[in-house]
């Protein structure tokens, strides 16, 4: 869906709302949101108030890129919205180099290329405690998300969208 470019913006505006000037329409991605793509950063915002979900910087690769597997900016933004807390992000978007220099799977859902989602669409979440960690989990796992528990993080990935069967598991 989105560009292979460096940097993109992307924002949600409900259906009916006017397109902020010099924006692009790239199509309905949900019943109730357009996604708009311009400008040198990209974030996701909440479509109702504008505030920033996810930033530029939480969601890039080490080198600034930022590419998104179909619908993967959609399946996060839903599951904020309904976890309706704040979501800290330890990694998203990985280069190979940056893949490659966290040891992470040569296929992983965070590559921005060569897997089965041309594109990243996993996340991985700081968790701060037990009771968000238990919230988040349950949250995601009801939508389909792939969900990883580690000590310190949540690992979520939209494999389902791929061909894939969604799992639970632990990591260390
Ligand atoms: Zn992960």
């Amino acid at each position: 869906m989105l560009e292979r470019r460096r940097t993109v913006q992307v924002r949600y505006v409900p259906h009916g709302v006017e397109l902020p000037k010099g924006w692009v329409n790239h199509g309905p991605i949900s019943p109730h949101s357009n996604l708009y793509v311009e400008g040198d950063s990209m974030e996701i915002r909440n479509p109702v108030t504008d505030a920033v979900l996810f930033s530029h910087d939480e969601l890039a690769a080490r080198d600034g890129t930022v590419k998104l597997a179909e619908g993967f900016a959609d399946a996060l933004l839903m599951l904020r919205l309904t976890f309706g807390r704040p979501m800290r992000v330890n990694s998203c978007c990985r280069t190979p180099e940056h893949n490659a220099d966290v040891g992470g799977g040569k296929r992983s859902f965070h590559l921005t290329e060569g897997n089965a989602s041309d594109g990243t669409c996993a996340i991985d979440i700081h968790v701060p405690d037990d009771s968000y960690r238990s919230i988040l989990v349950h949250r995601a796992l009801s939508t389909d998300w792939t969900v990883g528990v580690y000590p310190t993080f949540v690992h979520l990935d939209r494999r389902k969208d791929f061909g894939w069967t969604p799992i639970l598991f632990h990591g260390k």
